[in-house]
């Protein structure tokens, strides 16, 4: 492609070292579940990392065609099979204080028309063997970031009407637009977009509702909130202090909703691309923060599966509140990558609550920590919810409710 696009590669590798992991002299980075294709962002990112003074730079690839040929052809009795060597390795990197880079854009339609009950046991699996690693990430104790990867095939999902090789650079330009590259200095346009972020969430805290009530079409939900929720945004800080921002692109606030106060239904306002299986035009009726009843038009049995895998599959994790006018609903496009989409729109996710968006959390137990409300699985899947048509209230303790959201954008200036 042309230098132009060399040099906002360049920038997107800078921002994903100094604003997304923040790599810090002397670190270790891991790249991984990292499309091949992608190998000259992640040979951008290594030079960037180097250049912040990392000690090590390295890279585990996720293809998707050996994927699907495992979907395929393995043996029946073979699919709960994983290497635990990869486990160990993995462990021992973020154990040593490694930073991680995910830098995702496998196809989102790589296992469409397979054996769904064969994909679940793959990627039951996985997130099982996964697990001790997820638990030192979501627990803030590294430095970490989720970045996109565009390919061809997220891009022909993307773009549908062009040629490949166009819709891949248009999906680029779209990611860099996202990703504010295209702003004369995007480090100085994040740090002043992650400082909005803070405000909301300061806002929030301040607040301390009891629960929030979501209505819009097909919505009329109530989530609960812990007491001592935390609403988060934008940057966070590792164990080690180094502040980092886990998502790029983020426009998002979140906190901890309490796993048995959500109560009514809820529609799904974009379709969930779930480990490369789509589910669309869905809803859920949640009764004592449990999931009682579910409809999809397509992919219900994955979804089915997917709540079923633990006791706290189907409940919820996180509440987000992201508004229409974020630049990922502007674009008007469909991602099918739950990193973009979900920024495109307030969302809910089923499964593993952030334990640090809970007062006192590292002081407690398992135990203490789900009698706060905090929902343990070893799932999180995030569905977006919000729309145009989003009105959301929060419930004060005395019970009045005062208005967050309407249409989709925020009541309040910060
Ligand atoms: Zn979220
Ligand atoms: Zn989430």
């Amino acid at each position: 492609m042309t230098n132009n696009f060399e040099r906002k590669l360049e920038k997107y590798a800078d921002l994903a070292v100094h604003v997304g992991a923040n790599v810090q002299p002397g670190q270790r980075l891991m790249i991984w579940r990292t499309p091949p294709e992608a190998a000259p962002l992640v040979q951008a990112i290594a030079a960037k990392a180097y250049d912040a003074g990392a000690s090590l730079v390295d890279a585990m690839w996720l293809d998707d065609g050996l994927q699907l040929a495992r979907i395929q052809h393995a043996p029946d009795d073979s699919l709960e099979e994983f290497p635990e060597w990869l486990i160990n390795g993995m462990l021992e990197h973020v154990q040593n204080g490694g930073a991680l880079i995910s830098a995702r854009g496998g196809d989102p339609d790589l296992f469409r028309g397979q054996d769904e009950e064969r994909v679940a046991r793959v990627q039951k699996t996985y997130v099982q063997h996964l697990q001790p690693v997820m638990s030192h990430v979501t627990k803030g104790e590294i430095n970490w970031l989720v970045i996109g990867a565009p390919t061809k095939a997220w891009a022909r999902k993307v773009f549908p009407e062009l040629p490949v090789d166009q819709a891949l650079a248009s999906l680029w330009e779209l990611v860099f637009d996202i990703c504010r590259i295209n702003e004369p200095d995007p480090v100085a346009a994040w740090q002043a977009h992650l400082a909005n972020l803070a405000a909301h969430s300061a806002y929030m805290n301040e607040k301390q509702y009891t629960a929030l009530h979501l209505t819009g079409p097909g919505t009329d939900l109530t989530v609960g909130l812990p007491a001592g929720h935390i609403w988060k945004g934008g940057a966070g800080v590792s164990k080690a202090g180094v502040p980092f921002t886990a998502n790029i692109p983020t426009e998002e606030v979140f906190t901890m909703p309490h796993k048995d106060r959500v109560e009514g239904v809820v529609r799904a306002t974009l379709p969930l691309s779930y480990g490369g299986a789509l589910i669309d035009d869905f809803s859920m009726t949640f009764k004592d923060g449990r999931v009682v009843d579910l409809q999809a038009g397509v992919g219900e049995t994955v979804l089915r599966r997917m709540i079923e895998n633990d006791e706290g599959a189907a409940r919820l994790g996180e509440m987000a509140l992201t508004p229409q006018s974020s630049p990922i609903a502007q674009s008007g496009r469909l991602f099918y990558h739950t990193l973009f989409d979900e920024n495109a729109s307030s969302h809910i996710a089923l499964g593993r609550a952030y334990a640090d968006t809970l007062a006192g959390s590292a002081d407690m137990t398992t135990e203490e920590l789900a009698a706060a409300g905090a929902n343990h699985s070893l799932i999180h899947v995030d569905f977006m919810i919000g729309s145009a048509e989003m009105d959301v209230d929060g419930i004060r303790a005395d019970g009045v409710a005062e208005p967050v959201m309407r249409g989709g954008e925020w009541t309040f200036e910060v």
